[in-house]
């Protein structure tokens, strides 16, 4: 298989190059050339296949001249080593929980899946890696405990200061090892424009390999079609409506290309908070970034979807066909909090706000359509949403035992002010450049 830049489509590159690279310099986006289509025999054994033995077959379809079966079927099983989760919560509504890996969020398919092609790269010929990620919270710890230990990688995750919670400082700051957190004085935005400014601004000569890990990375998509393959494959004879939780519409387009490659899928929803330029482009045809907008299900605020061109780009930008197959929900902070306590009061099931938003947009659709068997894709652990959570349903959960340990950990960070010349001063004397 090869890859693309799609706003370039040429020079066609391998995915080696795609992973390593993240990005291309004209900031264009990365994709395989097209989309594989899976085998009858595939979809005949998926309902017993585990989640590792569907990755493996997925992926030698995007790596085959890449890598040997017996590496990646190592990636697989080492990326994907924690439980996926399908539950019924209600009639023929179901949930698919993504938050059982280690920082409690489905961030973790991606980023484990792409430490992994990275640690696989970098030691077939002895290149540094030099990840530099900006994060506002969740993305980073996500980063950091995927590549941590993986040691032909140094992880340096920019953070702002006093704007992430706790619980998200200790998952960035406490891990030591090949993980280095620098704490920024300042906004989100002045940690994402250090790393841009760090891309065009320093040459490093070929002796390390400057790489960004951000949700862009094909190594962070591919894995996120996996899960749907899990899910459907279990749904007996009846096909699904899935209901997704968006913000940068990566997990959607995985559903799209999972779909794409030949699984049964009825319909999928676009389901977002008050941030919803997606819905409104299913609606009206016209696609208009805007400022994103603070909510209580905050990893999902955006404004301007980065994979929203390579959703479209899927359907050739033709808007009827994709309003065939999605179709756009949103809601705003309120209905969510409203739906996360009737939801419990009515089955006992604890939402948080993310999957609150999918769980809705579900029920609307299955309102105007009683017989479909619906999933909803549950993306974050209720207890890193406590405070929103608790006041909905009255008591307070337990943080999941991967998160527990960090509590009491010593920080340690670097401490900088938003100045550019600082952050390239520090990368220069730790690695010689
Ligand atoms: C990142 C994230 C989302 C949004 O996923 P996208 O792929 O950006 O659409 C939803 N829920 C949680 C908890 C997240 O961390």
């Amino acid at each position: 298989m090869k890859y693309y830049n799609i706003n370039n489509p040429d020079p066609k590159i391998s995915f080696r190059e795609a992973v390593t690279r993240g990005i291309a310099s004209d900031k264009g986006l990365y994709m395989p050339e097209r989309l594989p289509g899976m085998s009858s025999s595939f979809f005949r054994r998926l309902p017993q296949m585990s989640l590792p033995e569907i990755a493996f077959e997925v992926a030698t379809e995007y790596t085959r001249e890449e890598m040997a079966p017996r590496d990646l079927k190592k990636i697989c099983d080492e990326a994907f080593s924690f439980p996926l989760v399908l539950k019924q919560t209600d009639g023929k509504k179901h949930v698919l929980e993504l938050f059982h890996g280690p920082t409690a969020a489905f961030k973790d398919f991606g980023a484990r899946f792409m430490a992994q092609c990275f640690r696989y790269f970098s030691d077939a010929d002895n290149t540094k890696n030099v990840i530099l990620v900006a994060t506002s919270g969740d993305t980073g710890g996500a980063i950091a405990s995927a590549f941590l230990g993986v040691s032909s990688c140094d992880v340096i995750i920019l953070y702002p200061s006093g704007k992430v919670s706790s619980l998200q400082e200790q998952q960035l700051t406490t891990l030591g090892q090949n993980i280095t957190a620098i704490e920024v004085r300042g906004t989100f935005d002045d940690c994402q424009r250090l790393v841009k400014e760090a891309f065009t601004g320093i040459d490093t000569k070929g002796q390390i390999n400057l790489t960004s890990a951000n949700s862009i990375n094909i190594a962070r998509l591919i894995p996120q079609s996996f899960y749907y393959y899990y899910a459907a494959g279990r749904c007996g004879n009846n096909t699904p409506v899935i209901s997704i939780p968006s913000g940068n519409f990566g997990n959607l387009t995985g559903a799209v290309m999972a779909w794409r490659s030949g699984l049964k899928i009825t319909r999928i929803i676009a389901s977002t908070n008050i941030n919803r330029v997606v819905p409104d482009y299913l609606m009206t045809g016209s696609f208009c970034p805007r400022e994103s907008v603070q909510t209580i299900a905050n990893a999902m605020d955006v404004g301007n979807p980065s994979n929203f061109d390579r959703l479209i780009g899927i359907f050739k930008g033709d808007h009827h066909a994709v309003t065939r197959m999605i179709s756009g929900f949103w809601c705003t902070d309120e209905q969510i909090r409203e739906h996360i306590r009737s939801v419990f009061s009515n089955t006992g099931y604890v939402l948080d706000p993310h999957g609150a938003v999918a769980s809705m947009g579900l029920d609307t659709y299955m309102k105007d359509h009683p017989g479909a068997t619906g999933i909803f894709l549950a993306t974050a652990h209720p207890a890193k949403f406590n405070d929103v959570v608790s006041s909905c349903t009255g008591e307070r959960i337990n943080l999941p035992e991967s998160l527990v340990p960090l509590t009491g950990r010593k920080k340690e960070a670097i401490l900088m002010e938003p100045q550019y010349s600082q952050f390239e001063d520090y990368l220069r004397k730790r690695y010689d450049l």
